[in-house]
């Protein structure tokens, strides 16, 4: 299957082609073909990271629906959220060892960035208004 993205010109930005409210990318591709898209736009991210001068992540929150209702296990991730949909992952960015803790820092803005340029999908936490820079994740339905 051709992406959406793949047919347009360079610098076309799919989402601008909207159709009632949904842009035809959001409409082209099912939630397994986006649970697919993101894993590979996901490695896509971290084979940037570490071409960084000692930039590394750790995994944190990636899928969480499997434990969800496990007695003692909580979440603060929203149920039908990115994580719940296998569509969103919590990286934790190290730099010479040093975990960056700061969600403002420049280098979570170089990442969601990156992200966020990866596919018209892409989401970075940063965005949000209750800061959330190490999400990363794929739209579904209007839930990021
Ligand atoms: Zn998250």
């Amino acid at each position: 299957m051709r992406r959406a993205s793949r047919l347009l010109p360079r610098g076309e930005r799919p989402e601008a082609l909207s159709v009632f409210g949904e842009s035809v990318v959001e409409r082209m591709l099912s939630l397994g073909e986006r649970q697919r898209l993101f894993v590979g736009l996901l490695g896509r991210l971290i084979e940037y990271t570490y071409k960084q001068p000692g930039w590394e992540f750790s995994l944190a929150e990636g899928y969480i629906g499997d434990s969800i209702n496990k007695p003692g296990e909580d979440t603060p991730h929203k149920r039908h959220g990115a994580h719940f949909n296998r569509l969103g992952i919590d990286l934790n960015l190290f730099i010479y060892g040093k975990l960056v803790s700061d969600g403002a820092a420049l280098e979570w803005l170089e990442l969601g960035v990156f992200w966020e340029e990866l596919h018209p999908l892409c989401f970075w936490g940063g965005r949000l208004d209750n800061v959330d820079s190490n999400h990363f994740s794929l739209r579904y339905r209007g839930v990021a």
